[in-house]
């Protein structure tokens, strides 16, 4: 039990809005409220966590982001929110973790003012013992000319902060839009350097998995509908054998949006056994009540891994980080850990 907080992990996928705590949504309400921003009312804040019990479906869990949303408005409490979230990772023993959000135009800020608000919080964090870096996400509700827009800004600010921003991803209500239309968009980023991981599989739609794996992301996230046991098909399930494509894992996520049955019959297992890379993450670990350490502990719980069969799903995690500069040292904390222990 005392293991997973100890021990040192990377965090791949986490989206910053649905990253904020309890404690730091009020800390954000306090801070609107003493600079004068009018939010939203304590009654929204219970309805921001979603249990495995929850009656929402799909698309109404992704209404629970507004109520986040609306307290990260202005370029002050965005990087409050940012370094308080910056700081519990830290506090659960994670070294290095990428965080990522959808860049808002806002009463007070432009989504330039967004990505520069969240790039210099973590810029002036860099001293922590916690290594962070940022990737844009672009909305799938975004129209083809909003994402257009989004891969240009992404692109100059990545000019501004090399040192901070590494990649850009595509999330948001995966019922609505289509892949084609953000491949231009995409692909821009990438040839400019930016590295690539996309929502992929949350819902069956083997067509467009196929798609999103031959385009071949660094990594892609969820990774649900891939197995033709879980609504993918055998074509889907080669490709992402073949590519080896690393899948950011996110069990309690999964489970309480009721994508997956439950933990016991999670797709994590196929994944694994098939020698797939996979990454333990979050996705929102405020709006699911949960922690990185969490959900190292129901990978014991529910699939039997040992300390060191734990020990070195987080040293493999370190493979596929997106700051190359950044490997090696985080590498070397989690192998002195292992050899300290005995693991
Ligand atoms: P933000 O980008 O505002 O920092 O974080 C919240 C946003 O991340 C949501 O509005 C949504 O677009 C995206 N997001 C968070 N969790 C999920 C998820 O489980 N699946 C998908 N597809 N998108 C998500």
């Amino acid at each position: 039990n005392k293991l997973c907080p100890a021990m040192p992990k990377v965090e791949l996928h986490a989206h910053l809005n649905g990253s904020l705590s309890r404690s730091t949504l009020l800390e954000l309400k306090r801070f609107n409220a003493d600079t004068g921003v009018t939010d939203t009312s304590d009654a929204f804040l219970d309805e921001f966590q979603i249990g495995a019990g929850d009656t929402r479906n799909l698309s109404d869990c992704f209404q629970v982001f507004n109520i986040a949303h609306r307290l990260t408005r202005t370029p002050g409490s965005l990087a409050l929110a940012t370094t308080l979230t910056l700081k519990e990772f830290q506090d659960d023993g994670c070294c290095y973790i990428e965080l990522r959000s959808t860049p808002k135009e806002t009463p007070f800020m432009t989504s330039r003012q967004y990505i520069e608000t969240v790039s210099e919080t973590l810029r002036s964090n860099a001293h922590l013992p916690i290594k962070s870096r940022l990737i844009v996400s672009i909305n799938r509700n975004s129209s083809i000319k909003e994402a257009e827009a989004i891969s240009e800004l992404t692109i100059s600010c990545y000019k501004q902060y090399p040192d901070v921003i590494v990649g850009i991803e595509l999330s948001g209500d995966p019922n609505i839009g289509q892949f084609e239309d953000f491949v231009p968009s995409l692909t821009k980023a990438r040839c400019a350097g930016l590295k690539i991981t996309l929502h992929c599989g949350e819902v069956c739609n083997p067509k467009e998995v196929l798609e999103m794996l031959r385009f071949r992301p660094d990594r892609i996230g969820h990774g649900v509908c891939i197995h033709p046991n879980f609504g993918g098909t055998q074509e889907t399930w080669d490709a992402l054998c073949k590519f080896q494509i690393p899948v950011e894992i996110c069990l309690t996520s999964n489970v309480n949006t009721k994508s997956t049955l439950d933990y016991n019959s999670h797709h994590f297992k196929e994944l694994y056994n098939a020698n797939i890379p996979v990454i333990i993450c979050t996705d929102d670990k405020g709006v699911f009540s949960t922690s990185l350490s969490q959900e190292y502990r129901i990978c014991a719980d529910v699939f039997g891994l040992q300390p060191p069969q734990l020990a070195k799903l987080a040293s493999n995690a370190v493979d596929y980080v997106f700051a190359d500069e950044e490997k090696k040292s985080i590498k070397e904390k989690i192998l002195n850990f292992i050899n300290k222990n005995g693991l």
